[in-house]
């Protein structure tokens, strides 16, 4: 494998590095900023406005302004949705561009990057078809009285999302925010502060009232801090990792918000010997390295049936043997780099760990190429339950295949984690299957695919996975408060 010459090549970023706050672009109070890189090569990209205490209170008063006092609080709602059918289009027009700044703060490929944009006009589009579709009840109250529900705004939301899947963890958040008439003070992750920025700028062009959508860059202890600690913010919506969530948890308490977490996982992926063998590798593989195994939903912990071990793991072998790393600009480019420099030695950390605890190295397990944070497609075989590769998130392209003969301790097995985010599972036994799904214990459950997601269908966790749902109806949930409305009735 070598280092492939980009097919496509960015300009060099030239954009937008400023705070969104009112729809003017400003340097934050106490000219803080920090550097940006590009993974693949380590080099810096840029410098980004990261935003102090003092911004983030500008931004929660603007937003506040545009919900209390501006045009937004006062739009009907299929207005939003127009505007959100009009951003969709804006990001549509741009896909290309929005793909490739992604691809270069983030290290995630080009086919990918090129993904998640059509994801987020799919779920902008979804979002704005709901704008004027939230709808209370009537309900039949004590006699003499008449009793309605009103679904209301939360208010002012905080989101502070990660940086694995930037364009798209920021449309999952931004779509019913909007479409419920919150407006949003968000932070992107520091690694990749870039694709939100030209966002701001689409929504702006899109017509967005100012205040409605605000962007703050910033370090989680100090940007996302004070987001969690200000009392002007309703609610908070946070995906990352799940000691994060704790500290954000904790912290919340102290202005009771509302909270919603979508958060980690060490998702089961069960295969058994009745399986579609050919399908079950592919989906395996596909389960634990795409996104460079930087999903939340990976299925890092793959159970197969001991008949089928040994064969199984031999195609699933030479498969990762074969996935192309390389330039994430170039499109025959399957695996780009970790996003830094911190996630790659953690990677390689825990491979370092999986072979000291006995588990059997069969592929990959190095750093590769010259420079960038790249690792290789690793599988383990022969991991035990206990070990630390099948216990925590490693969030990198590591697979630890865990034998099963028989099926009286596997559920118990695939459920003896913390973690409930999603599971999986191959068979050709339909009652296997929906039994499967059942005892399960996780927010999403695929029966013979991996990684199927649509914005139509409600996504989070169980256990410290989270909690809430996001996309879907349900995600609507999470940004109106119900008010009841009750009237005497002669
Ligand atoms: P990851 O391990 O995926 O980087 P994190 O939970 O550290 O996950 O980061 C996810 C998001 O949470 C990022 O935007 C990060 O800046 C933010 N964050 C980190 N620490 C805090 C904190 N103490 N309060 C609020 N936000 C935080």
């Amino acid at each position: 494998m070598s280092l492939a010459t980009p097919l496509v090549r960015p300009a060099l970023f030239a954009g937008q590095t400023k705070l969104l706050i009112g729809n003017q672009w400003v340097e934050s109070a106490d000219g803080g900023t920090f550097e940006t890189l590009n993974p693949a090569t380590g080099e810096t990209i840029s410098d980004v406005c990261a935003a102090s205490a003092t911004d983030v209170d500008l931004a929660v008063k603007a937003a506040r302004h545009a919900l209390e006092r501006g045009p937004w609080g006062k739009m009907e709602a299929g207005e939003r949705g127009r505007l959100m059918f009009k951003l969709a289009d804006l990001v549509e027009r741009h896909t290309e561009e929005l793909a490739q700044l992604e691809t270069l703060n983030s290290g995630k490929t080009i086919n990918d990057t090129r993904g998640d944009v059509g994801g987020v006009v799919a779920t902008l589009r979804y979002y704005a078809g709901w704008a004027d579709k939230i709808e209370g009840k009537t309900i039949p109250s004590r006699k003499g009285f008449f009793s309605y529900t009103l679904r209301q705004p939360v208010g002012v939301v905080g989101q502070i999302i990660p940086w694995n899947f930037p364009l798209l963890m920021l449309a999952w958040k931004w779509g019913p925010a909007l479409a419920c008439g919150n407006t949003i003070v968000m932070k992107p992750a520091e690694q990749t502060p870039l694709s939100a920025l030209r966002m701001g700028e689409l929504a702006i062009e899109a017509g967005f009232p100012a205040g409605v959508i605000n962007l703050l860059n910033g370090y989680g202890e100090t940007t996302g801090a004070a987001i969690v600690d200000h009392p002007g913010i309703d609610k908070l919506a946070f995906t990352g990792h799940v000691d994060t969530a704790k500290i954000i948890a904790r912290n919340a308490a102290n202005t009771l918000k509302r909270v919603t977490f979508e958060l980690g996982g060490k998702s089961p992926n069960i295969v058994f010997a009745d399986a579609d063998l050919e399908a079950a590798v592919n989906g395996a593989y596909h389960a634990i390295y795409f996104n460079g195994g930087q999903c939340c939903t990976a299925g890092s912990r793959l159970f197969v049936e001991e008949s089928i071990r040994p064969e199984f793991v031999a195609r699933l072998a030479q498969k990762t043997k074969q996935r192309r790393l390389g330039s994430p600009l170039d499109t025959t480019v399957e695996q780009g780099p970790q996003v830094s420099l911190e996630q790659m030695n953690k990677i390689l950390g825990y491979v370092k760990l999986g072979e000291e605890q006995g588990a059997t190295l069969v592929a990959g397990g190095a750093k590769w190429g010259e420079r960038g944070f790249f690792v290789e497609p690793t599988l383990f075989d022969n991991v035990t339950d206990q070990m630390a590769i099948a216990t925590d998130e490693i969030f990198g392209p590591v697979v630890s295949v865990l034998p099963f003969s028989g099926t009286d301790d596997l559920i118990e097995r695939a459920n003896n984690t913390n973690y409930g985010l999603a599971a999986a599972v191959w068979t050709k036994d339909i009652d296997k299957a929906h039994r499967f799904a059942q005892q399960i214990q996780a927010g999403t459950v695929w029966i013979n695919c991996y990684h199927i997601f649509d914005v139509t269908t409600p996504f989070g966790g169980f256990k410290e996975s989270g909690y809430g749902r996001e996309k879907g109806e349900e995600a609507l949930l999470n940004y109106t408060e119900t008010k009841t409305v009750t009237i005497k009735v002669e």
